[in-house]
């Protein structure tokens, strides 16, 4: 934000972003103005968005809650729905800035929409620059646009690098919890059930992202964010457990100093970072009291059991399409697991098997994205109903 105020439309805003925007949205009115919300199923949570936001329009994609919504609000608020819906309301030109906030593949296309219309971008929907790094990156320069994430080790980084000459960055060091299951062998980990997985130590955040700070595929799909945002090779990017989730990220510099950003696990000051980027703008979100916490901890992690994290980095080195593939499969492989329909081990399975069988084509435009993606998505379902046929 430059001046004045900064006008959203949140995509996802029923999400735990989404909901943490409007947080930040209802503290500081004087510099946001929501004219754009959407929501898929939950249809009791957009009504009430929309009666203390008033947007302008709202897109809901799931039909039963586009009924609820229609008849709760339909008079005060235009409601778009169908397919197209989350693209027709990106490509409007009367908003500022998009905070992408849907989870999955389902970000994409609205993302890229509302970059082709001239918006800035604040990104938590990191599958987008998984899948299409190398076209948003493209994008983005076409458009003279930014994007600014709301990945806290990603804002991070952002932070650690203002003012820094681009040539001096000489690692990036990506922080992770370790999640649920950090220090468990491969045996301790074979049985965990779906709820076990859901209770994330640190974050508080939607079932699809906690399952994969728990796989360590969270920070997988971290490694390829960052490695798109601040182009630096994969060779570049470390990872290191930080249990206590204080530390956000970290630098190295060419001359061996490193820099660190820290915070209390709130997603609320990435996010008014993203939004109010390059200024700072006061906030009174809890501060942290490095003494009330008193140790802080680093562990190598375990690539071993943790077996996801080392297929994203596979599929970056490989590049093309080969982390659309790997996302696909992942998407399939988590909801499978929420259902009960795969074990814990098996997510990373189907997605080992998907990388080796779908082919890795060139990435460079949208609709090979949107095939691959197709084609790993079918390719996880078919060999999910054949372990399940064995078991
Ligand atoms: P949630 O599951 O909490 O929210 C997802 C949002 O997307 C909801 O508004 C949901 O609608 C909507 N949605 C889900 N599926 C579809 C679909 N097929 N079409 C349209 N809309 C859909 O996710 P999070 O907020 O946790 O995560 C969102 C993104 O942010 C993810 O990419 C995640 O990796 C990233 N992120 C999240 C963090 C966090 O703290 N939560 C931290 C860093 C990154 P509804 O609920 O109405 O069904
Ligand atoms: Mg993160």
């Amino acid at each position: 934000m430059r001046n004045g105020t900064n006008i959203l439309a949140v995509f996802g805003s029923t999400g735990s972003i989404g909901c943490n925007t409007l947080e930040v949205v209802r503290r500081h009115p004087e510099h946001f103005r929501v004219r754009y919300l959407t929501g898929n199923s939950n249809a009791d949570l957009l009504i009430a968005q929309v009666r203390e936001f008033r947007p302008a329009a709202v897109a809901v994609t799931d039909p039963a809650a586009e009924s609820a919504v229609r008849d709760a609000v339909g008079d005060q608020t235009e409601i778009l729905s169908g397919t197209d819906a989350l693209t027709q309301l990106a490509g409007r030109d009367d908003y500022d800035t998009m905070v992408s906030s849907l989870v999955g593949f389902a970000g994409l296309l609205p993302t890229v929409t509302a970059i082709r219309a001239g918006k800035n971008i604040a990104l938590a929907n990191k599958e987008t620059l998984v899948v299409a790094g190398e076209i948003i990156t493209g994008l983005l320069k076409e458009r003279d646009v930014h994007l600014l994430p709301i990945d806290s080790e990603h804002s991070a980084i952002l932070q650690c690098i203002v003012g820094e000459p681009g040539h001096s960055v000489a690692r990036i060091v990506l922080t992770a919890s370790g999640g649920p299951f950090r220090g468990r062998t491969a045996g301790e980990i074979a049985d965990v059930t779906p709820a076990a997985a859901l209770q994330h130590p640190n974050w508080s955040m939607g079932s699809k992202i906690t399952i994969d700070s728990a796989t360590l595929m969270n920070k997988g799909l971290e490694v390829i964010e960052a490695h798109w945002l601040f182009g630096v090779d994969a060779s570049a990017i470390d990872v290191v457990v930080h249990p206590q989730s204080i530390i956000h990220s970290m630098v190295e510099f060419s001359d061996g100093s490193v820099k660190a950003q820290l915070g209390v696990p709130d997603m609320k000051i990435p996010i008014h970072y993203a939004l109010t980027w390059p200024d700072r703008i006061a906030a009174d979100y809890e501060r942290l009291n490095l003494a009330d916490v008193g140790t802080l901890t680093f562990e190598q992690p375990d690539l071993e059991t943790f077996s996801c994290l080392r297929l994203a980095y596979q599929a970056l080195e490989e590049g093309g399409t080969a982390p659309a593939c790997l996302n696909a499969a992942n998407e399939v492989a988590v909801a499978a697991f929420l259902r009960g329909d795969l074990s814990f081990p098996g997510i990373a399975q189907l997605i080992d098997d998907s990388l080796q069988h779908v082919p890795t084509l060139p990435a460079e435009e949208i609709d090979s994205v949107v095939d691959i993606d197709r084609q790993a998505r079918e390719h996880a379902a078919a060999s999910l109903t054949r372990l399940k046929t064995l078991t």
